[in-house]
């Protein structure tokens, strides 16, 4: 069975403050390890290592939201793989659709970045979706294997066991309009006939597509009780314990049977 994975994407938000204080909060809903329920919590660059030094001795795990694919040295501005594993990641978010189309990022330059996170040691969180205009365009289950070719090009089985996949479909990024369970799992569905298809399907049975896009409290459970939905990228509602945590707690009734 697959564990779910409730990931937290910060973006640029939280204080040093007010991110270590949300971090003490999810320390406290997540003390120690789960069978069923894995958390995972994505500041601000500029508070990984206090964030991290308040997760430490929880079971949440810290993670950052980019990485660049280069080793460290003449680049200005970027943040190395090893320097984010030296300050307690084990996650990167890689291809958030802000960073696919606000930065300008293509298929080819994530492609980059997540092999050098793998090298790295660490889990991508390879994140994949369509815009309102291709769902509309019926272009979906196309612009999805678009990105997880250029995603996962030259990646071998073994490499590709550090990748969890983050399908999260841009209209309901942010906007308050979640997908229905149903559209969920027909894209959760899609991705992991991809895997099976490029890998194996006792593969592709092992691998963990979380959803994202407005998940809240209340759409939780439905969303992740769906068969192919192990867990949820979270953005907004991460940002406050109180909304966040009932989600991981929507996850844990999930895994312990319902
Ligand atoms: C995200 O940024 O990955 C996200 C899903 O945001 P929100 O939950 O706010 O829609």
């Amino acid at each position: 069975m697959r564990r779910y994975l409730i990931a937290g994407n910060w973006k640029m938000n939280t204080t040093r403050q007010t991110g270590v204080a949300l971090a003490g909060e999810l320390a406290s809903a997540a003390p120690k390890e789960e069978a069923g329920v894995e958390v995972l919590a994505c500041p601000p660059y500029p508070y990984l290592i206090p964030v991290g030094e308040k997760l430490a001795g929880s079971a949440v795990r810290l993670g950052a939201q980019d990485a660049y694919f280069e080793a460290p040295g003449a680049f200005t501005g970027e943040i190395a793989v090893e320097m984010l594993k030296d300050c307690g990641c084990q996650y990167v978010i890689l291809g958030h659709s802000e960073r696919r189309h606000v930065m300008g990022e293509t298929d080819a330059t994530i492609n980059r970045k997540v092999r050098a996170v793998i090298s790295g040691g660490l889990t991508a969180v390879l994140c994949v979706g369509e815009l309102l205009s291709e769902r509309q365009a019926g272009q979906t289950e196309a612009v999805l294997d678009r990105q997880m070719d250029g995603g996962y090009s030259g990646i071998s089985e073994s490499d590709a066991a550090s990748i969890v996949i983050a399908y999260e479909p841009v209209w309901a990024i942010g906007t308050g309009v979640t997908a229905t369970p149903e559209q969920a799992e027909s894209a959760h569905e899609h991705l992991r006939k991809w895997i099976a298809r490029r890998y194996n399907t006792a593969f592709s049975e092992k691998v963990r597509i979380l959803y994202g896009g407005s998940v809240k409290p209340d759409n939780a459970e439905s969303l992740l009780g769906q068969p192919n939905v192990d867990g949820a990228l979270v953005g907004g509602a991460s940002l406050k314990a109180a909304t966040f945590v009932p989600i991981i707690e929507a996850a844990r009734k999930l895994a312990a049977g319902g």
